[in-house]
């Protein structure tokens, strides 16, 4: 974009929103006013920052049924929407199952938690998650009922309805066209809300980081500073050597152009803590900033969304060394590898909504028999640490969902290789 020295890209604005919101929310912290707490921080930065999130999840559903079915439609032919499906389902795991299993190494060489004193942590308060029936998870792709599927957010059962929604459109041939130029056309209308709601995201970021760092006191790490270290020590190795990794040696792409190009949706990631609010970011970056085919990234975006958290399932393989470790407890390989089993398909059957990693955790922690109220240690840390899990987890859906692109020739290189390509902010 040839953005004049007075205005900012849109991309800049965020960052710069980002980094006073951090700065804003140190110094609020520090001040401990009660009148800032109140009326500032829990007052307004609250309501800015959950309009703002609210404005995200609104386009969520709508945008993932148009852009889906014209997706679907645009492939035409079940053969390749097979093949995407099949090829970002492996994917998706792979990564998942690279994540945590670095992790519990990682977590094992630092061996942070051992001679952690429990004294003086709450444990109340702390109680276990439903692990999910493995076969439910699977039932459940299939909705009752559309209507309640579109409504709840229910992302697998919205993809699975509109994916056979786009096939029957499909099959019914030239009598089909004028609903497919309808839905292309909506698509277009919902891209151009995503471009409104991004007129405000310097602010709804700046109130939503502000907000989460005047409330988290930096006192709250140091007891656990072992465990964050670890934690994000991992998410960074997966971030810039698996992930840039496989972009590399599998889709021969460029990882360090495409992670320029992913940097708003990390930010978006960041100060939501949410993949699913962040989906309409994510989809707008893989498709006009990478140069993924619409169809491709309308498909395997939201899906990642819900079943693909690389950060999340490497949260889960740092915390239960952890906890191990605090508890001296060892769960032996037999149970690392429970471990990583139970926190794949937990990442399959949850969504990308904040905090759920914690929930999962829940799971992971009772299926190895380790104390559930552990999880209270880490809980002062655990937005932060959401938080940057979650940037990764969209940037793991963003790299399966290019390389997937890239195998079936549906990337635009040419978008790839400009590095102003979808940077000019309507
Ligand atoms: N907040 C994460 C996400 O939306 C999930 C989690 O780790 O809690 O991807």
């Amino acid at each position: 974009a040839k953005t004049s020295k007075k205005k900012m890209s849109l991309t800049a604005q965020i960052m710069v929103a980002m980094g006073v919101g951090i700065i804003v929310g140190v110094i609020f912290n520090t001040i401990q006013s009660d009148f800032i707490n109140t009326h500032i921080v829990a007052g307004f930065f609250a309501m800015v920052g959950k309009m703002f999130v609210n404005a995200l999840k609104m386009l969520v559903v709508p945008l993932v049924f148009f852009s889906l079915i014209g997706g679907v439609t645009g492939i035409g032919d079940i053969r390749v929407l097979g093949r995407v499906g099949g090829k970002s389902f492996a994917l998706y795991l792979f990564t998942t199952a690279c994540a945590i299993a670095m992790a519990i190494v990682l977590a094992q060489l630092i061996g942070p938690g051992a001679g952690f004193v429990m004294e003086g942590i709450d444990t109340s308060g702390v109680s276990a998650g439903e692990a999910p029936a493995v076969w439910d998870v699977f039932a459940n792709i299939v909705p009752t009922n559309p209507i309640a599927a579109f409504a709840n957010g229910e992302m697998l059962q919205v993809i699975f309805y509109t994916v056979i929604l786009g096939v029957a459109v499909l099959m019914l041939g030239d009598e089909s066209k004028p609903f497919i130029a309808a839905a292309t056309y909506m698509n277009e209308v919902m891209m151009k809300i995503v471009s409104i709601v991004m007129l405000f995201a310097p602010y709804g970021v700046f109130c939503l980081i502000a907000k989460t760092f005047a409330e988290q006191g930096l006192g709250l790490f140091l007891p656990v500073l072992g465990y964050v270290i670890t934690l994000v020590l991992a998410l960074m190795i997966h971030l810039f050597g698996t992930l840039s990794l496989m972009l590399k040696v599998l889709g021969g792409l460029n990882p360090i152009i495409f992670m320029k190009k992913m940097r708003p949706a990390q930010v978006f990631a960041f100060s939501t803590a949410s993949s699913n609010a962040t989906i309409p970011v994510t989809y707008r970056s893989v498709t006009e900033r990478v140069g993924v085919d619409k169809g491709v990234a309308s498909f395997c975006i939201p899906f990642g969304a819900t079943i693909n958290m690389d950060g999340t399932a490497i949260m889960q393989g740092v915390a239960t060394v952890f906890l191990a470790n605090v508890y001296g407890i060892d769960l032996g390989l037999g149970g690392y590898i429970t471990v990583i089993g139970m926190a794949i398909l937990a990442s399959i059957g949850t969504a990308g909504v904040p905090g759920v990693g914690l929930v999962m955790l829940t799971m992971v922690l009772g299926q190895v028999g380790l104390p559930i109220e552990g999880i209270a240690i880490i809980l002062g840390v655990d937005r932060l640490m959401d938080m940057i899990r979650t940037a990764v987890n969209i940037t793991g859906d963003a790299v399966v969902t290019t390389i997937v692109a890239k195998g079936e020739g549906k990337i635009d290189m040419d978008v790839f290789n400009d590095p102003d390509a979808g940077v000019v902010d309507d």
